[in-house]
C-alpha cells in the first residue's frame, strides 16, 4: 500500500445470540482482504475478567489456542491462523482480564497520583492503546479487523463498544468501519425469515453511538431482495450493505459467498482504498474438494470432552485439511473414554480406520483411553497420540509390552512404582497455575528412518506445546529395548517429543499439538500422513471385501 497511509480500523461486533460465527466471519474477511494484497493484522477481544483462557474449563471456552510465544488464547485465533496462513501473537488476544491486570499495576505504583481511576478514560485509553499497539506496531499493517467478542447489549462489553466509538471519532471515519454480524431467524410456523431480532440489536449498537455501516446476517437460507431491503431501511444501512451469511457445509466457503457479494469491494471503497480482485483460484478449488471427497473414512476420537466439539476446534480442522490432500472426507466417531471402559474398545471402533487420542487433564476417563490404544497397537490400526494421548501411549507401552502392570502417570497418582510419565523438572514449586506450563513453540529432532522424519522430510521441525509432565527419561532403556522408537527428542536430548511404534502401519504420538499448525493450504505433516494410513486402512478392506465377494462367486459357479 501507499507509504504513509494511515492504518484502517475494521470492527466486528455481534448481536442477537453468540457462537454465529463471528471469528469465521471475521477471519473470511481477513483473507479477502489479504487476497487484494494489503497487509492485514487481526485481534480478538475478549470481555471476560480472565487475563486468559488457559485456566478455563473446555466445556466453559472451547479450545484453548496456543501460539508460538506461548500465550494461551482464544480459540478465534485458530481460525484467524488457518485463514490467513500466518502465526500470531500474544498482542492479538486482548481481554478484560489484561486490561485490569495492567491498570491496577499502575494503580499501585502510583502512576495516576491523585486521580480516579475509571472506565472512561483509563479502561477505554488502555484497550485503544492496545488496538493500536498492532495498528502501529512492527510492519504497520494497512488493516486491522479487530473482531469483539460476546453480544452487544451484554455488561461486559460495553467498555469495548465504548472504546470502538471512540476510535471512529479519533482516527476519522473513512479510516474506521463497523460490521455487525446478526441472525435472522426462519420461523416455522409462520414460514417467514424474520427481521426483527437484528432492528432490535443495530438498534442497541445505535444507543451505543455506533452506526454499522454493513451487515452480515446469518440465516439457515439465502434471504431475498426483499428481505435485505427490509433490514437495510430499518438499520440505515445500504440494501448492497446488506450481506446473507447463510449456513455453508464448510466454513473454508465463507470467504468465497462474501466476495460473491462483493463484501471486500464494500469494505474496500468505504475505507479508501482502490484494489484489484483477489485471486481466489487455489482457495476455490480447495473448497470444491472439500465438497467432492472421492472416499469416506472414520477416524475415532477418544476423549474427555466429545460432547463440546469446541474443545477440539483445531484438531477436527486438521482432519478437514489432511482430508482434502488425500481426497478423503474424514468421519470423526466420538467415543467417550468412560464407554469404553463399559462396552470395550472393538464395540465402538471395529469399524474406524484410525485412532487418534487428543490432549487433556486429569484421570476421568484415562483407563479407558489405554484400552483403545491397546486395540489400535495389537489391531494395527492407525494412531496418533497428542500430549495426553502420548502419555496413554506410554503408559499402554510399558504395561502391556513391557510388563509394567502398575505403569501410570504421576499426573494422576503420586505414590508409584512405575511413574513412567512424570513432572517435568522445571514444574517442581510451580503454585500458580495461569500459564506456567511448558508452553509455545520448541525445537525437536528427528531420528533418521522414523514415520516422523519421513512425515516431515527434515530432521529439526519446531512444534507448539502446552503441557507439565514429560516421558520418564529412567524408564527410556525399558521401552526401546522392548521396541518402542523415541523418534523426536529435545536438541539436548533432555525430553523424549516424539514415540512410535515400529512394526505398526502408522502408530506416531507426540508431546506437542500438531493441530495447531494445519492450514488447509498447508495440512500437517503428521495428519497428513495419520490420514494416509486411515486411507490405506480403507482401501485394504475394500479389497479384502472385493476378494471376499469374488470367492463367494467363484464358490456359487462351481456349486452350481
Ligand atoms: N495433562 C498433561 C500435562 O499437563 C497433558 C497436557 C495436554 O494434553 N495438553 O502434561
Amino acid at each position: 500500500m501507499s507509504q504513509g497511509m494511515a492504518t484502517k480500523y475494521v470492527f466486528v461486533t455481534g448481536g442477537v445470540v453468540s457462537a454465529l460465527g463471528k471469528g469465521i466471519s471475521s477471519a473470511s474477511l481477513a483473507f479477502l482482504l489479504q487476497k487484494r494484497g494489503l497487509t492485514v493484522q487481526i485481534v480478538k477481544s475478549d470481555p471476560y475478567l480472565n487475563v486468559d483462557p488457559g485456566t478455563m474449563n473446555p466445556f466453559q471456552h472451547g479450545e484453548v489456542f496456543v501460539l508460538d510465544d506461548g500465550s494461551e488464547t482464544d480459540l478465534d485465533l485458530g481460525h484467524y491462523e488457518r485463514f490467513l496462513n500466518k502465526s500470531l501473537q500474544k498482542q492479538n488476544n486482548v481481554t478484560t482480564g489484561q486490561i485490569y491486570n495492567t491498570i491496577i499495576t499502575r494503580e499501585r505504583r502510583g502512576d495516576y497520583l491523585g486521580a480516579t481511576v475509571q472506565v472512561i478514560p483509563h479502561v477505554t485509553e488502555e484497550i485503544k492503546s492496545r488496538w493500536r499497539g498492532i495498528g502501529r506496531g512492527e510492519n504497520h499493517p494497512d488493516v486491522v479487523i479487530i473482531e469483539i467478542g460476546g453480544t452487544v447489549g451484554d455488561i461486559e462489553s460495553l467498555p469495548f463498544i465504548e472504546a470502538l466509538r471512540q476510535m471512529g471519532l479519533e482516527e476519522g471515519m473513512d479510516n474506521v468501519m463497523y460490521l455487525h454480524l446478526t441472525l435472522v431467524p426462519y420461523i416455522a410456523a409462520a414460514g417467514e425469515f424474520k427481521t426483527k431480532p437484528t432492528q432490535h440489536s443495530v438498534r442497541e449498537l445505535r444507543q451505543n453511538g455506533i452506526q454499522p455501516q454493513a451487515l452480515l446476517c446469518r440465516s439457515t437460507a439465502p434471504l431475498s431482495d426483499s428481505i435485505r431491503q427490509k433490514i437495510g431501511l430499518f438499520c440505515s444501512v445500504p440494501t448492497k450493505a446488506v450481506v446473507v451469511a447463510e449456513d455453508v457445509s464448510t466454513i473454508y466457503e465463507v470467504p468465497l459467498k462474501y466476495h460473491e457479494q462483493e463484501l471486500d469491494q464494500l469494505v474496500c471503497e468505504h475505507l479508501g482504498l482502490d484494489l484489484g480482485q483477489p485471486d481466489l483460484t487455489e482457495w476455490t478449488a480447495l473448497v470444491e474438494r472439500i465438497k467432492n471427497p472421492q472416499r469416506r473414512i472414520k477416524i475415532g476420537i477418544c476423549g474427555k470432552y466429545v460432547m463440546l466439539k469446541d474443545a477440539y476446534k483445531s484438531i477436527i480442522e486438521a482432519f478437514v485439511h489432511a482430508g482434502v490432500h488425500n481426497d478423503a472426507e474424514v468421519d470423526l466417531v466420538w467415543v467417550s473414554s468412560e464407554d469404553i471402559k463399559k462396552g470395550g474398545a472393538h464395540k465402538f471402533l471395529h469399524d474406524c480406520h484410525g485412532l487418534l487420542i487428543p490432549g487433556g487433564f486429569g484421570e476421568r476417563g484415562v483407563e479407558g483411553k489405554i484400552e483403545t490404544i491397546r486395540y489400535a497397537r495389537e489391531n494395527k490400526l492407525p494412531f496418533l497420540g497428542i500430549c495426553l494421548g502420548m502419555h496413554c501411549a506410554v503408559i499402554e507401552f510399558a504395561r502391556n509390552v513391557c510388563k509394567l502392570a502398575d505403569a501410570h502417570s504421576f499426573e494422576f497418582y503420586r505414590d508409584l512404582k512405575h511413574p513412567v510419565i512424570h513432572l517435568m523438572a522445571d514444574q517442581e514449586g510451580v503454585t500458580e497455575l495461569g500459564g506456567t506450563m511448558r508452553l509455545g513453540a520448541y525445537p525437536c529432532l528427528l531420528k533418521k528412518g522414523s514415520r516422523s522424519a519421513a512425515a516431515y522430510d527434515s530432521e529439526e521441525i519446531s512444534e507448539r506445546h502446552r503441557h507439565r509432565y514429560e516421558l520418564n527419561n529412567a524408564y527410556r532403556d525399558m521401552l526401546t529395548e522392548h521396541g518402542l522408537v523415541l523418534a523426536g527428542t529435545s536438541p539436548d536430548d533432555r525430553l523424549v517429543e516424539i514415540v512410535e511404534v515400529p512394526d505398526h502401519p502408522w502408530f506416531v504420538s507426540v508431546q506437542f499439538h500438531p493441530e495447531l499448525k494445519s492450514r488447509l493450504t498447508n495440512p500437517h505433516p503428521l495428519f497428513r500422513d495419520f490420514v494416509k494410513a486411515a486411507v490405506n486402512e480403507y482401501d485394504r478392506r475394500l479389497n479384502q471385501q472385493t476378494e471376499g465377494s469374488r470367492t463367494d462367486g467363484d464358490v456359487r459357479e462351481v456349486s452350481s
